[in-house]
């Protein structure tokens, strides 16, 4: 049997940590047992769908290396793979179990239903929902009904005795009361609009799918869709719900720890604000493919490449995962100082522009200030505060300009003759090395410590008291501008020197 698996999102919304976990874990046991993934777009709801979700959808699965088999865009032998272009095959298939007595029309009007919702409010009934009072029409009650105009849904008959059970490969077998399921639900709504629960059992029939990997909020459905699939007469394809991500709360007045689904309260949870802020898709993938599944309890690197061999079901853990966004952040930066100068450049570079700091021609700078920063680069935004130093700061300061336990004359005299070093040994290409070997060398001739000589050094080029190491800083910078900032320095300097 071939592994047909699918992530079937609604377009409602960004994705998410929990729906972009569900996508891995299923593209990864596909890829595993040399099975197909499909994306099928659960667009029924269309008040809450919207375009800006779908494109965000495409644009998360494209980002982190995630292709698809079978799905939209791309197509394949069980399409189309959008439900709102299949709208005439679930109202054939509704029919068909009408005509098979598993299913009747219902022609109650919504008056009716909302009157009934309040009968059942007030006298506190045991019974809720739908009191199923279409399911034994006469026909001669079903053409009245329909002499009147009134267009019926059509509802599932779900058996009032005995019960339904499930195998769901982590929680073993569930099981749950007929009597407490949902009392004949809808299936096609009176504007030939499937339900979810139609629409999904009928495409993961038609599509071939194998294994059910979803969202353990998705279970309550599960005895519902077992009824639906067994009226069809079709296999019930094995479930294995994932259990949930959760976010880490820490109680402000008892510092109590707890935990509750991953939300907004914890912290960004679209994908989207991810990349925006700056996280690889690699340290994404890697790390949430981590959240609620592991190797062998040790292993934390692993690439996509490596997921897609050595993912399987059994490591997956019963417990919910716990989404930890520091180790994410560690992630991120061990991913970063995996990259070359030039990739790392390319990577940073967007952000840069956007900030205004630097222009697309600028790139080779930036592959040279890259080696100075890549060790302490958290998120590829870090960046941008980090080169705060390329707007010009003004006409340092001489308190800033000149170290503790030094004046101004003798920063003078230190500046003058690093700037006599460093502007010939910028321009013959000199490496970071050598500078600092020749500056620590001056610094001694001086009789000064080291600081005497690269503090004002840095700050003269930057402005700021604190920045990347000064040689990364001119690197980036335009050679003219290093120049011009450190004879400005000077001239700082000289005027108070001549005033005291
Ligand atoms: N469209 C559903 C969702 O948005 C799919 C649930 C399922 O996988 O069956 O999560
Ligand atoms: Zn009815």
């Amino acid at each position: 049997m071939q592994v047909r698996v699918r992530y079937a999102p609604s377009p409602t919304g960004l994705q998410h940590i929990g729906g972009v976990r569900t996508a891995l874990f299923n593209y990864f046991f596909a890829r595993a047992n040399g099975g197909k993934f499909i994306l099928r777009v659960e667009d029924t709801d269309r008040e809450r769908y919207s375009t800006e979700s779908l494109q965000d959808l495409y644009d998360t699965l494209e980002w982190l290396g995630i292709k698809w088999d079978e799905g939209p865009v791309i197509g394949g032998s069980c399409g189309p793979y959008v439900q709102s272009e299949r709208f005439e095959l679930y109202r054939e298939y509704a029919q068909k179990l009408v005509d098979m007595g598993k299913a009747y029309y219902c022609y109650c009007t919504p008056q009716r239903l909302e009157e009934l919702r309040k009968k059942q409010e007030e006298e506190k009934s045991s019974e809720q929902g739908y009191d199923r009072h279409c399911r034994n029409l006469t026909p001669e009650q079903r053409a009245e009904y329909e002499k009147q105009g009134i267009k019926p849904v059509i509802r599932l008959k779900v058996p009032t005795e005995g019960s339904t059970t499930f195998h769901d490969i982590l929680m073993g077998d569930i099981t749950r009361e007929n009597k407490d399921i949902s009392p004949d639900p809808v299936l096609l709504k009176s504007d030939g609009f499937p339900t979810y629960h139609l629409a999904n059992v009928i495409d993961d029939h038609l599509m071939g799918v194998t294994h059910i990997m979803r969202a353990q909020e998705w279970i309550p459905s599960g005895p519902l869709h077992v009824i639906l699939y067994e009226a069809f007469g079709w296999e019930v394809p094995q479930y294995c719900h994932l259990p949930m991500v959760m976010g880490k709360e820490t109680d402000p007045v008892t510092g109590e720890v707890h935990f509750a689904k991953l939300s907004k309260r914890h912290g960004s949870t679209s994908v989207r604000d991810f990349r925006k802020k700056g996280y690889l898709p690699e340290a994404l993938l890697n790390y949430v493919s981590l959240v609620g599944w592991s190797y062998d309890g040790d292993r934390e690197f692993f690439t996509r490449e490596e997921l897609e061999n050595v993912f399987c079901l059994e490591k997956i853990n019963k417990a919910p995962g716990v989404f930890d966004y520091q180790k994410l952040d560690w992630f991120n930066g061990q991913y970063i100082r995996k990259k070359t100068d030039d990739e790392l450049a390319d990577l940073l570079m967007p952000y840069l522009c956007e900030a205004g700091l630097l222009k697309e021609t600028d790139r080779d700078r930036l592959v040279a200030f890259v080696p100075g920063v890549r060790e302490r680069l958290v998120l590829l935004s870090d960046a941008v505060g980090m080169c705060a130093f390329l707007k010009d700061q003004g006409e340092p300061a001489p308190e800033l300009l000149i170290p503790k336990k030094m004046d101004a004359a003798g920063t003078l005299e230190s500046l003058k003759a690093v700037y006599g070093y460093i502007r010939p040994a910028l321009e013959k290409g000199a490496s970071d090395d050598e500078m600092q070997n020749s500056l620590c060398e001056l610094a001694q001739k001086l009789g000064i410590k080291n600081a005497g000589v690269f503090n004002p050094l840095r700050t003269a080029v930057t402005g700021l008291a604190v920045s990347p190491p000064p040689f990364s800083c001119m690197r980036l910078l335009d050679r003219a501008e290093v120049f011009r900032r450190i004879e400005r320095a000077i001239k700082v300097l000289e005027s108070c020197s001549k005033e005291r």
